[in-house]
């Protein structure tokens, strides 16, 4: 990822290559300001613009997903075709195999009057079973 990054012309910081390390190990569609935090755990002056910045620099050169949210844009740095679940009540998104969901439409790279095509994705929305057990993160914190 950072060799692809530097030869797009970024200079490497050592705060965005711990930026880097953190999005490319994430498994859980994380946002900014969640990378942000568990950065800050080893750089504590780490400042929100530069992660923005750094998460905005690796969609652009192609290296992660993003994927936009109604509250937040998440990021996957599984570039792999993939689908996900979207968990409508605590925004939980699970990967799901390409091959679960039935072949997609091809889709041209780009649409006539609208614009280039980058990804093409099925978001199936529901409530994930520890939500719809009535686990809901409230609860949990209230009996912790
Ligand atoms: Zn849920
Ligand atoms: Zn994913």
């Amino acid at each position: 990822m950072t060799q692809a990054l530097k030869s797009g012309g970024l200079r490497m910081t050592p705060q965005r290559l711990e930026i880097i390390r953190e999005i490319a190990k994430a498994k859980d569609h994380p946002d900014a300001d969640v990378i942000l935090a568990r950065v800050r755990e080893r750089v504590p002056m780490l400042s929100r613009d530069t992660v923005y910045r750094t998460m905005d620099a690796l969609v652009d050169a192609g290296l992660i997903n993003k994927i936009l949210m109604p509250r937040a844009t998440r990021f996957d740095p599984d570039r792999l075709p993939h689908h996900h679940f979207i968990c409508e009540r605590c925004g939980k998104i699970v990967d799901i195999d390409a091959d679960t969901v039935s072949p997609l439409p091809s889709v041209p790279r780009m649409l006539d009057g609208i614009g280039d095509v980058r990804a093409v994705h099925v978001h199936i929305q529901g409530v994930c079973h520890r939500c719809s057990e009535g686990h809901t993160q409230d609860q949990k914190r209230a009996r912790s």
